[in-house]
């Protein structure tokens, strides 16, 4: 089969062939429908080397949807031809946070990672799933191509807001920074899961037309004046839910600088930012939190969410063997939405 790899640390990704994989007990090989181009992928690749703990070479792709193709022995359950959605963060599958579907969070980091993160991913012909329960059976009316971006660029968002519903009651504000792959689908999450007033802020003008074109209340260019607008959009009380899809310094200090007294302020993006703490550099009783993914339960309530229409992901497609060009634009900052390859 065909499939796109990571063959080293600061070096382009490469299509080769590689055997079929065949699924040993209680694994499962999946046909790939879609396989998203991930913005953490370009860390992985040319910024956070990884390679001395990870087996190189590595097919990338960790946000993946398609078809059971073959099961191992022991699998009950999904027949071949079944949608599914892969669940991409891989655990333990035992420890507690596990349990509860949270292999985001999984105790015991040493048996953590995921296909395109350490296993083989889903930027191939076919993926090896390595247990049935990452699998969620695709809902009605939702094919691979439009899940496979929601398995990571919606479900990321989604866990981020979904923390934060108590805070998200109909006189609060949710501002969102940065409209790209990730944040325009969380502009829906918000929009389509509280009643509070979303307010997008980017540097591109193409990104704010986008946010308001799925339904951000209000959008705001990323510059000097930015935290002063949205005070104002806020009779000057700051917003009560700010996420940060960039993580840049400036973006960064922009979340804090609007965050409401009791705000939660989620830092969702790696950019690598910093900003100096102390007591005085917040209000009262901000919470400031990073987050990693969503949780299984979640990739559910997601899955049902976008198979009734209420979230869509602006997408541009390339073929398999177009992959590594999706990485370069990404990279190029070019792409519109998110990029999926469909073998
Ligand atoms: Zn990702
Ligand atoms: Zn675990």
């Amino acid at each position: 089969m065909r499939a796109l790899r990571m063959v080293g640390f600061g070096r382009e990704p490469e299509l080769v062939e590689i055997p079929d994989p065949t699924p040993g007990p209680g694994e499962v090989v999946i046909k790939v429908g879609g396989a998203g181009a991930c913005h953490s992928d370009l860390h992985i690749l040319y910024e956070l080397d990884a390679s001395g703990m990870w087996r190189l070479p590595m097919t990338l792709g960790h946000e993946t949807a398609g078809w059971v193709h073959a099961v191992g022995p022991g699998v009950e359950g999904p027949t071949e031809g079944t949608p599914v959605a892969v669940y991409g963060a891989w655990g333990c599958g035992r420890c507690p946070r596990c349990a509860v579907g949270m292999e985001n969070y999984c105790e015991r980091p040493s048996m953590t990672g995921g296909g395109g993160l350490g296993l083989d991913g889903g930027m191939a012909d076919y993926l090896l799933v390595p247990h049935q329960r990452h699998l969620v059976p695709l809902p009605a009316g939702l094919d691979p191509v439009t899940a496979a971006p929601l398995t990571d660029a919606g479900l990321t968002p989604y866990h981020a807001i979904r923390r934060s519903w108590p805070k998200l009651t109909p006189d609060a504000t949710c501002v969102l920074i940065g409209v790209g792959g990730l944040g325009h689908i969380g502009v829906q999450i918000a929009r389509a899961t509280t009643a509070a007033q979303v307010i997008a802020v980017d540097v591109k003008p193409e990104a704010l037309e986008l946010a308001r074109k799925v339904g951000a209340h209000h959008v705001v260019p990323s510059n000097d004046t930015a935290a002063e607008v949205i005070r104002e959009l806020t009779d000057g009380r700051g917003a009560d839910v700010v996420i940060d899809f960039v993580g840049a310094s400036a973006t960064l200090q922009l979340a804090r600088s609007v965050a409401r007294i009791m705000a939660d302020v989620t830092i969702v993006g790696i950019g690598g930012g910093e900003v100096p703490l102390s007591f005085f550099s917040q209000p009262y009783e901000v919470s400031i939190a990073t987050t990693y993914w969503g949780s299984r339960p979640e990739l559910v309530e997601l899955l049902a969410l976008a198979a009734r229409g209420e979230v869509s992901t602006e997408r541009t497609l390339y073929s398999l063997d177009d992959a590594a060009r999706a990485y370069r634009d990404l990279r190029d900052g070019t792409v519109t939405g998110r990029a999926v390859v469909v073998p």
